[in-house]
């Protein structure tokens, strides 16, 4: 095996192929506190892509329930399980070892996919991704546990499910959140780098993953290899597909909805009404694969400027470019288990956000473009608090914030105070 270097594990791990970046990268953060499971995600993306003979059981868009939901039921769980048994006890991170935004989360000591899978055979012989093939009934059920909260946590303090919780809730005792997931178009991809007939490639232009239909043959490697799941096999085919990334729109070149040839978001980015979806494209550094300082990109700037924005099981090791703003009153210890140990840092931020960071949240689903650049114009101040769980003051300013498309068009000028139109003579009649 090669050796890489991945930022979010802040070292250089083994991988089946040398490094090669692309230029730009296909990214995403969802902002978990704000889902509310309405599932309009998932029914844009099937309605898009998986509505033929074949693919019923195929959502390359799905909402789970943590802990108990899973789509396929045990994906998460039973991907740690590979890891801890080829490292028993030993999946942890250094955190003295953040620096900055090269290494924002610490080493990660454990073992990922890959570097596991160097001590393990399989019964055809070498593999070089740990995994598994999900049973037909874990693929059966996309939404079950639905809203099923966890029974109370151990150990969390009384001040924070009492009667004083509804003013500080840190955490909740029973709980769940949901979980929205789709391919993270990897930065070393597992599925890729299992695929004995190559036919999974990295688009050099945006970095999408993507499965060369006549390529394929059908070994469900991809399947077996990929941690969080998202390559699904099509028996009406008898061939693999996953998550296209909706390319056309990413190119710009679809001539009814990008008539101009800006990029613009996915169809599960642009239909959620949750506002908890906004998806660009980070610039990529092609010597050392991070990402390219771009400081004004709001992708860019909520990952490695704000760090609120964290990587789904980072440990894993494929370099997931999907994001994740945690929830804030689930137990810590199951987020960081989930997010790595990023959470307490991006909680802290998000709960009592800062000036920017407020009027960067603004633009999550405020265009169909994608927005390259973002600007702030200061505006007055408008609310002062004391949050009373920290005894900080907390000030909030209305200003402006303004979104820039690939060529440097204007496509969005927002406030931080929400504008509120109230209609006159309104009779309403249900008739
Ligand atoms: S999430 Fe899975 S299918 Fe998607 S690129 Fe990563 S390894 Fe491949
Ligand atoms: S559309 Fe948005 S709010 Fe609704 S389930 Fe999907 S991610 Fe959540």
């Amino acid at each position: 095996m090669a050796e890489v270097y991945n930022w979010q594990l802040g070292r250089k791990m083994a991988y089946p192929y040398e490094e090669s970046h692309p230029k730009w990268q296909f990214a995403f953060v969802f902002n978990i506190n704000r889902c509310i499971a309405c599932q309009t995600c998932t029914m844009a993306c099937k309605s898009t892509w998986t509505f033929s003979k074949g693919q019923e059981f195929m959502w390359w868009n799905n909402v789970e329930t943590k802990p108990y939901g899973g789509y396929p039921q045990f994906w998460d769980m039973k991907g740690l399980k590979l890891l801890e048994d080829a490292n028993p006890g030993k999946q942890v991170w250094d955190v003295t070892k953040k620096d900055g935004n090269k290494r924002p989360y610490g080493v990660y000591e454990g073992t990922t996919v890959f570097e596991g899978a160097l001590k393990r055979y399989g019964p055809e012989g070498h593999v070089r991704a740990l995994g598994y093939i999900p049973t037909d009934e874990e693929w059966r059920s996309p939404n079950i546990y639905e809203d099923t909260s966890a029974t109370p946590a151990e150990g969390v303090p009384e001040k924070w499910y009492g009667p004083d919780a509804a003013s500080v809730l840190p955490e909740h005792r029973t709980w769940f959140f949901y979980l929205q997931r789709l391919c993270n178009h990897c930065t070393y991809p597992a599925c890729l780098a299992a695929c004995p007939r190559k036919a999974i490639y990295k688009r050099p232009e945006d970095g999408i993953v993507l499965i060369d239909q006549e390529r394929c043959r059908g070994y469900r490697k991809c399947v077996e290899a990929c941690p969080y799941k998202k390559p699904m096999f099509r028996g009406t085919t008898r061939v693999s597909e996953k998550c296209i990334a909706c390319y056309p729109r990413i190119e710009g070149t679809d001539p009814h909805i990008t008539p101009d040839g800006v990029p613009i978001e996915t169809r599960c980015m642009t239909a959620c009404v949750g506002r908890i979806r906004i998806q660009g494209l980070v610039r990529i550094d092609e010597k050392t694969g991070d990402w390219a300082e771009d400081r004004y990109n709001p992708i860019y700037y909520l990952v490695k400027v704000a760090k609120v924005g964290l990587p789904l099981y980072p440990q894993f090791g494929t370099e997931p470019n999907g994001y994740y703003i945690p929830p804030r009153w689930a137990p810590r210890p199951y987020l960081r288990q989930m997010f790595g140990p990023g959470v307490d840092e991006a909680i802290e931020k998000y709960v009592a956000p800062d000036r920017e960071l407020l009027a960067v949240l603004q633009l999550v689903r405020s265009s169909q473009k994608i927005i390259f650049r973002y600007e702030i114009k200061e505006g007055p101040k408008v609310f002062e608090t004391i949050d009373r769980a920290t005894g900080k003051k907390w000030e909030m300013y209305n200003d402006t914030v303004i979104g820039y498309d690939k060529q440097g068009a204007e496509i969005i000028r927002q406030t931080v105070e929400e504008p509120t139109y109230v209609r006159p003579d309104v009779h309403f009649n249900s008739i």
